[in-house]
Parts: C-alpha cells; structure tokens; sequence
C-alpha cells in the first residue's frame, strides 16, 4: 500500500487525480492523507468525489473516505474494467478533469470505452474542452490510441450543465518527442459570452488584439445561447506544425473585461517568445502520458510547481526517471525514461 501526504508540493487536487490515474493503471492501492490541504477549501469537493467515484467504476475498486469535505481517504483497484460509463458532477465543477482521472486507465484496459461526462467544460483550473480537442487530444492520439470527444452542450463557469462524449480505442502507448514548435500557421482568438453583454467579447479582443497584433480576420467574438449563461471566456488558439495550444481566460463578475484580455494575451506572448512547442498546463499533462509511454522528450516553459508536484506523485507508482534542464531563459528540456 502507497502512503501519500496529499499536501506535499502544490497540495491541490492533481495529486489525487494523479494518484487514481496511477494506481488503475499499475493496479497499486494506495491511501491518502491531509487531501487538498493546500486549499482554500480542503477535503473532497464535489469534482473531486465525482472523480474517485469515476476511478472506482473503472476499476472496480474497494474505497473508503470517498465523502465531500473528506481529507483522508483510501483506494485498492481490483478490476480495470472497459466499458460505456456515465459520471456526472452535479455542480459546475470541471467534468474534464474527471476525464483526466480516468483517461489513462481506459487507455489501458482490454477493450473499446464510451463516457458520457457532465458538468462544467470550460472551467477556471481544469483544462477546457477546447484544449481537450485541439492540444491534448491529438498529441496523445500522436502517441497510439485512438480518442475522440464530442461536444453536446458547454457548460460554462460558474453555469456548469454541460455535456460531452469520449469514444477511446486503446493502444499501447509509444514515446513522443516534441522539441520543436515549426512554423505558426495561425493564430486566432475567439470570445464567447452567454447572457453577458456581447461588449464584453469586444472588449477582450481589442486588449488581446493590441498586445498579439491580430488582424481583424483573426478575432471572433461569439454570443452563445441565453441558457448556457451566464459565462464569458476567452481564448487564443496558436496552430503551429507540430502543435496546436490553447490558452483560455475567464470573465468573473468586478473583473474588468480588459484585464481577462490583458492575461491571456501575456500568457501567449510568453509562450511564443520562448519558442517552445509545449505551454504551461500541456507539460504537467504530457509529463504523465510520457511516464505511461516510459520514453519521449519536449521542450516546454520553465517548470512551474504543478509540474514538479506532478513528478513527485508519479514516482510513487512508476519507476521512470524524469530529467529536467534549463537550456535558456523561460526555456527548458524534459525527457523521460523507463
Ligand atoms: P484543485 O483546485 O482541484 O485542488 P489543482 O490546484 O490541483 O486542483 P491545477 O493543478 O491548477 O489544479 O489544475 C488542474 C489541471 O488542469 C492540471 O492538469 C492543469 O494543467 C490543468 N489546467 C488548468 N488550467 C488550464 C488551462 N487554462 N488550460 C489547460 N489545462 C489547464
């Protein structure tokens, strides 16, 4: 049984959703102490809960702390089972991060899997489906699987209601290298407001346009439907040869509509400046699907904690070894191996 202090390093809840992924796929059982301490709000939120229940479907799994506020918890897999799934979180917490509980399990289980995931899909700290789609997607799909989503209905914060499908077809994982970004091919940045003044959407992508330099033809702003709202966000999609990333920013009410432009479009330049294929939120989701393939390389940002809290969670269950080297300036080397 794997011992692990959930406050170690960023102490949120990727260690536990590290954790669950981890232990389906190796089938170690292991147990949880000071869950989320880092928090605000520590213990099991609803997102959370609605992820361990998810982990214990898929791999028949005995569990015990699995309540709401709960800060310790224990989790022995017994089964990893593929299948057609439905797990919904009840709140506008983040579906996609329940996909991300169980994503890499489902990758390695005998057969084909269908989830239907409901809850928030563009969330504040949780990867919004566009990435999903367009980054993390086709990178993982570069790698061997075969994984599809499809959106039904959004949901956005602090809305939630959404809705979406995965189909996956597994393969064994094979290394992947991503050192190079190649060329930009396009670079578009879209603002959706639903029951939110469409001024806002305006407003954002004159700030992101000014600092990006963006032609006209390279902003959409969109109105969603009254029922989805109320939500804003906005986000700057950069197409390059080797990589598509996603960077996203969310209006909040008392939140000046400039400022949510003025963040991304910071987020993107450091990123393109850099010259690196892989963004900020990519890396810590590639460092684990590297681990799984126990081989590949990218060139990324410098390190931010998620990341290293990252690392220190997977070395729990895997034996890989994960080097990280500073090569200039906000630009770093990862490479990864069994
Ligand atoms: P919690 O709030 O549940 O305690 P946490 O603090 O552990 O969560 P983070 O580590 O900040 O949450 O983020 C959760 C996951 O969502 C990470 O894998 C991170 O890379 C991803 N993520 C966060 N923001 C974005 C974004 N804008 N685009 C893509 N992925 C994102």
């Amino acid at each position: 049984m794997v011992r692990i202090d959930g406050s170690q390093g960023e102490g949120g809840g990727q260690v536990l959703r590290t954790a669950l992924a981890l232990s389906l796929v190796t089938g170690t059982p292991f147990e949880m102490i000071n869950v989320r301490a880092g928090r605000d709000k520590p213990g099991l939120l609803r997102q959370h809960l609605t992820a361990l229940k998810a982990a214990e479907a898929v791999g028949a799994a005995e569990v015990t702390g699995a309540e709401l506020r709960s800060t310790r918890l224990s989790f022995h897999p017994r089964a990893l089972t593929a299948g057609n799934y439905h797990f919904a979180v009840g709140s506008a917490g983040s579906a996609t991060l329940v996909l991300q509980t169980v994503l890499p399990a489902l990758l390695h289980a005998e057969g084909p899997s269908t989830l239907m995931l409901e809850g928030g899909t563009h969330n504040p700290a949780a990867p919004p489906f566009d990435f999903l789609e367009k980054t993390y997607l086709p990178l993982l799909n570069r790698m061997g699987p075969r994984v599809e989503v499809t959106l039904e209905r959004p949901g956005f914060y602090p809305a939630g209601g959404g809705k979406f499908r995965v189909n996956i077809q597994p393969a064994k994982l094979q290394p992947l290298h991503l050192m190079e970004r190649g060329r930009v091919l396009r670079r578009e940045a879209v603002a959706q407001v639903a029951a939110i003044p469409f001024d806002v959407a305006r407003r954002e992508l004159e700030t992101v346009a000014g600092v990006l330099k963006l032609r006209e033809d390279q902003q959409r702003p969109e109105e969603l439907k009254r029922a989805f709202g109320p939500g804003n966000v906005l986000r700057v999609e950069v197409e390059s040869e080797h990589v598509t990333e996603v960077f996203t920013g969310f209006g909040e009410r008392g939140k000046r509509a400039e400022l949510v432009g003025e963040q991304v479009a910071a987020e993107v330049k450091r990123y393109l400046d850099a010259e690196v294929p892989v963004g900020e939120h990519l890396c810590d989701q590639l460092l684990l699907l590297l681990a799984l393939a126990k081989g590949g390389s990218f060139r990324t940002l410098a390190l931010d904690g998620h990341a290293f809290t990252q690392r220190e969670t997977m070395a729990h269950f895997l034996d890989v070894k994960i080097d990280v080297r500073e090569v200039a300036r906000d630009v770093c080397d990862v490479t990864v191996r069994g």
